[in-house]
């Protein structure tokens, strides 16, 4: 069913530009607390689950084209997305050392499903029905985009892979993976684009997620009116996101508790923001 979803989908931006900015971060200091990555991640190397990363997104966006559901890079939602996820980007060194060599790269699927997803490797796809059913303003898309960077950020794909191979696989897989054959792991365990992370990942990628909006300058108060949003959606059709992520109840909650911790970095953005813009 997942298949097909995404099958029904998708465009891309390259966002050459995302390297460089990352050194326009200012100070990592404030913000959330989170915890530290899973050791158990280490079993699976990070650049051949980037490597696998690459490949399902490549099917995903093939899938879409072949459907003539990619939304052109050019397209006024292409280029909203981009923005966003840009502006976020500049931000994300704090969270993985390894990003700033990443290539980001943004899908947008036409499609009414309500998701959005980021794989390994900085990997984004967005599905337009998220956009527009929800009425997304600029600060609830910061939001999403943020917690979906922040699952690959920290590499909870990484762990979850690690996790497979110990738990459904056995002892033995640990020799495919140090041998190579992540891919094979990835897809027993369901495959990257359906991946349903566990609460405690939840947690820390609505944390970092909120912390990214708010040094990028969008309003992180707009996590309360985006979990709001979602649970409304979910009573007439349960959104896909919501299939693989917990409540809006819990979520609002968990907002609220980290707004003191991101209010200082959104009001410190906006005030450097400022003097730039009035520039122009
Ligand atoms: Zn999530």
């Amino acid at each position: 069913m997942r298949r097909a979803i995404i099958a029904c989908a998708a465009g891309l931006l390259i966002l050459a530009g995302a390297p460089a900015a990352a050194q326009l971060a200012k100070s990592d200091e404030g913000g959330v607390k989170v915890r530290s990555p899973s050791l158990m991640r280490k079993l699976v190397p990070a650049e051949k689950l980037e490597q696998v990363a690459a490949e399902q997104y490549g099917q995903l966006r093939a899938q879409a084209t072949s459907r003539n559901a990619l939304v052109a890079a050019d397209d006024p939602v292409a280029k909203r997305v981009g923005r966003i996820a840009q502006d976020l980007m500049a931000f994300t060194g704090k969270w993985n050392a390894r990003a700033k060599d990443w290539r980001w790269d943004i899908t947008i699927i036409k499609t009414p499903t309500i998701n959005a997803l980021c794989m390994p490797g900085g990997k984004i796809a967005v599905f337009t029905g998220i956009i527009d059913t929800l009425k997304l303003t600029d600060d609830e898309l910061a939001v999403v985009l943020g917690h979906e960077m922040a699952h690959a950020l920290r590499e909870h794909a990484r762990a979850r892979a690690a996790k497979v191979t110990l738990t459904n696989v056995g002892a033995l897989a640990i020799g495919l993976v140090i041998g190579g054959n992540v891919g094979e792991l990835v897809r027993q365990g369901g495959g990257l684009l359906a991946l349903k992370f566990n609460r405690d990942d939840e947690r820390d990628a609505d944390l970092v997620g909120l912390e990214l909006a708010a040094r990028a300058g969008y309003n992180p108060q707009a996590g309360l009116t985006l979990w709001e949003k979602m649970t409304q959606a979910a009573k007439n059709t349960p959104p896909t996101w919501l299939s693989t992520h917990p409540s809006g109840e819990d979520r609002k909650r968990r907002t609220l508790e980290a707004l003191p911790q991101v209010m200082p970095l959104y009001e410190r953005a906006k005030a450097n923001k400022a003097p730039a813009a009035a520039a122009n």
